[in-house]
């Protein structure tokens, strides 16, 4: 339990009262931790716990918390201009960061759209798909292909694209445009590609785009899939002339081995999102890139590209995202990602033979844990804080990304409270 001020008691009080967390009632609030303070991979709570972060703050904080580079490139840009217009105006953080991505990403996509969070670059990805076809006179090419698992963010668009069943958005199934839906990637069993092969066959003369998460499913399951179904993926957009749509928004940045996920499969996607480990988990900001192919199509005959939000390429958001990058590109990022593969590989094996492990799966510095039935975080959540670490379960998932500054000994932590929690756990 913890022991807190008369103050935080009363701020807790109202939070539960007042505030929306994600994914939560407002009626039936689940308890959430005051935290004061972050550094590096620890969390620092209003009693004074210290808990290590396995989360990076859902995939985001990979250079930790606090890190004085990107706090001083955000206090350096504050002096210049926290904000400014970006219809009609522009500035060097937006040009730099834009340079970055350009360099970064593979060579075909030269074209950067700076958005707000990834919710909103995968609504602007969709928009692009939609309105290049448009352009080219095709505008009955206007839904997308994708596959179950997946999960691409909270707004209409991009919810029209989440697991139609396993998602969290079901309640919204009759307002959202009619997606189509293959089975999920599972490279064991040909018959995923194959459903994939049938569905773009049958109705690519509909099909604006496909969207994807390369190689990991995020929060539609933490499911991780080959190469070799992606480049399938590829030659088929290709064969039946449909845009590919990468959301890199949980992959990017070094998570899964290699700087961007779709590496693996040497393919080049028409449109990319990318967002959370952006800035280093610091700010909120979001890209879209595509193809020259695109933006023109897009632009040709006087055609514009109907978004544009107020704070687009937030100047503040740039500079940490700049800052951020050339942390990651200077760091030894492989090799730390590496050494925490091998030991989330080595060290939750041993949750194996727990009754209630279905399996435990690992990809770059991503560790899962999939349970036979869902886990209570009413009942877990007071076991991991007593282990001394930060980690948020969601239905049979407990799953660790954490920062890739972590240090051994921090990493070890964090796989024995699963390891211990889980036994506990029937
Ligand atoms: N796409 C993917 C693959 C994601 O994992 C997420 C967030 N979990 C999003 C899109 C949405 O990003 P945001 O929460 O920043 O809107």
């Amino acid at each position: 339990m913890m022991k807190l001020s008369k103050s935080w008691q009363q701020n807790l009080a109202f939070d539960a009262e007042h505030i929306w967390h994600p994914y939560t009632s407002m009626s039936d609030p689940a308890p959430v931790l005051p935290v004061v303070s972050a550094q590096g991979v620890m969390l620092e709570l209003a009693d004074g716990t210290r808990l290590v972060d396995g989360m990076s703050s859902w995939w985001s904080a990979i250079h930790g918390y606090n890190n004085p580079i990107l706090n001083q490139a955000l206090i350096d840009q504050t002096q210049k201009m926290s904000h400014v217009m970006f219809g009609g105006l522009t500035h060097q953080g937006a040009i730099e960061l834009s340079q970055k991505l350009v360099n970064l990403s593979c060579e075909n996509l030269q074209h950067v759209f700076l958005a707000d969070s990834g919710s909103v670059a995968v609504e602007v990805a969709i928009k692009m798909a939609i309105q290049f076809w448009f352009n080219q006179g095709k505008p009955e090419k206007s839904r997308l292909l994708t596959v179950r698992a997946g999960y691409h963010g909270d707004t209409f668009g991009a919810m029209s694209v989440c697991d139609p069943e396993n998602g969290m958005h079901s309640m919204f199934n009759r307002i959202l445009a009619k997606q189509l839906f293959a089975k999920a990637p599972d490279c064991s069993d040909d018959q995923s590609i194959t459903d994939f092969t049938e569905k773009i066959k049958a109705n690519h003369q509909q099909l604006a785009a496909v969207i994807l998460e390369p190689i990991v499913q995020g929060a539609g399951g933490m499911r991780f899939y080959c190469p070799e179904y992606l480049q399938q993926v590829r030659k088929l957009c290709d064969q039946f002339d449909v845009l590919l749509i990468l959301d890199e928004i949980a992959t990017g940045f070094g998570r899964t081995g290699t700087l961007f996920a779709y590496e693996q499969a040497g393919i080049q996607p028409d449109i990319l999102t990318v967002g959370k480990a952006l800035t280093g988990g610091m700010m909120t900001l979001a890209a879209t890139l595509t193809s020259t192919k695109v933006a023109h199509g897009i632009s040709a005959n006087g055609g514009v590209l109907m978004h544009g939000p107020t704070f687009m390429g937030n100047p503040l958001a740039c500079s940490v995202a700049n800052a951020s990058i050339d942390l990651l590109l200077e760091s030894d990022w492989q090799q730390s990602v590496q050494s925490i593969e091998n030991q989330l590989k080595q060290e939750l094996a041993a949750c194996r033979e727990l009754p209630a492990v279905k399996e435990v799966r690992v990809k770059g510095a991503i560790g899962v844990v999939e349970l036979h039935q869902p886990i209570d975080i009413r009942w877990s959540q007071p076991r991991f804080t007593e282990w001394g670490v930060w980690l948020r379960p969601f239905g049979k998932l407990v799953y660790v990304m954490p920062p890739f500054i972590i240090k051994n000994s921090e990493l070890k932590k964090i796989t024995d409270a699963i390891y211990q929690v889980l036994k506990a756990c029937v």
